[in-house]
C-alpha cells in the first residue's frame, strides 16, 4: 500500500477488557520474528504447527456471506484464531479473515505495527481478533491506496476506502471492542471485514487500470516520481515568474 506520512494513536473505546493479544494460548506477538512463526524452543508447551491453507479468488467460500460466531469464547474459536495467527505470520500478512482459511464465520484478525502505521499514515492497530464486526464510516471522505490480499497472490490494487471509521465487535473473551480509527488501520479493517460479506478488493475498485502485478509496481512508482518532479518544476517556474514581476 502507498507510503504516507504520519501516525496517530487510535481512539480506543473498548469496554470491559484488554484488546491486545488476549488469546490465552496465543504466542506473544512481541517475540515473533518478522515474517515467521517462532521456533519450537521459544514456544515451549504452546508449540503447535497449524499453517492453514489459504483460499484463493474463485473459491466459493470467498463469495458467500459468513455466519455470526455464536460463542466467541468457545475453545474451537480460540483454536481458529490461534491457527489464523500462525497462518498470517507465515504468509506474511497484515490481516486475515476466517473465510480465507475456508471457515465461513465472522471473525478477522489483523495488526498494524507502529512502524507500518508511521509509513502508511494512520493509526496503529494492536494484534486484534475481531468477532461479529459492525463497521460505520464516519463521513464521506474516501482515499485510494494500494492493497494486496493473500487470496490474490502477486496482485496489487489501488482501492478507494473510507478514511474515518468506527468499528465494533467482540474479542475472544466476549469483551466488546469499539474503536474510532483512520487511514491504514481503517483500510485494513474494511478490507478484512469485506471478506465476511464475500467481497474481494477488486470489487471495491472504480478503475481497474489500478489492478496490477506486484512485480510491476516499480513502473507505477517511477511514474509517480516523474509526476512529482513535474509538479515541483511547475511550482519553481511559478515562483520564478512571480519573483520577476516584483
Ligand atoms: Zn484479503
Amino acid at each position: 500500500m502507498a507510503p504516507r506520512l504520519s501516525a496517530r494513536k487510535a481512539k480506543d473505546h473498548t469496554v470491559g477488557g484488554k484488546v491486545e493479544a488476549h488469546c490465552h494460548n496465543m504466542v506473544n506477538i512481541e517475540n515473533v520474528p518478522p515474517g515467521g512463526a517462532l521456533p519450537p524452543r521459544h514456544l515451549g508447551s504452546y508449540w503447535r504447527m497449524a499453517i492453514l491453507k489459504i483460499a484463493r479468488m474463485g473459491h466459493p467460500v470467498l463469495r458467500r456471506r459468513a455466519a455470526d460466531v455464536a460463542d466467541p469464547a468457545a475453545p474451537e474459536i480460540q483454536t481458529l484464531a490461534d491457527d489464523m495467527l500462525q497462518t498470517m505470520l507465515d504468509a506474511p500478512g497484515t490481516g486475515l479473515a476466517a473465510p480465507q482459511v475456508h471457515v465461513p464465520l465472522r471473525l478477522v484478525i489483523f495488526r498494524v505495527p507502529l512502524t507500518e502505521a508511521e509509513d502508511l499514515a494512520g493509526d496503529e492497530a494492536p494484534l486484534t481478533v475481531l468477532i461479529n464486526p459492525l463497521l460505520e464510516p464516519l463521513d464521506d471522505e474516501m482515499e485510494a491506496a494500494w492493497e494486496g490480499c493473500l487470496s490474490l497472490p502477486g496482485l496489487r490494487g489501488l482501492v478507494p476506502r473510507h478514511t474515518h471509521l468506527r468499528y465494533r465487535g467482540v474479542d475472544l473473551a466476549g469483551a466488546s471492542i469499539d474503536r474510532t480509527v483512520e487511514g491504514f488501520h481503517a483500510r485494513v479493517v474494511q478490507h478484512e471485514c469485506d471478506h465476511l460479506d464475500g467481497i474481494l478488493y477488486p470489487q471495491r475498485m472504480t478503475d481497474l487500470t489500478g489492478l496490477i502485478f506486484e512485480s510491476e509496481m516499480r513502473h507505477r512508482i517511477a511514474e509517480a516520481r516523474a509526476q512529482e518532479r513535474e509538479r515541483l518544476q511547475a511550482l519553481q517556474a511559478q515562483a520564478a515568474a512571480a519573483a520577476a514581476e516584483i
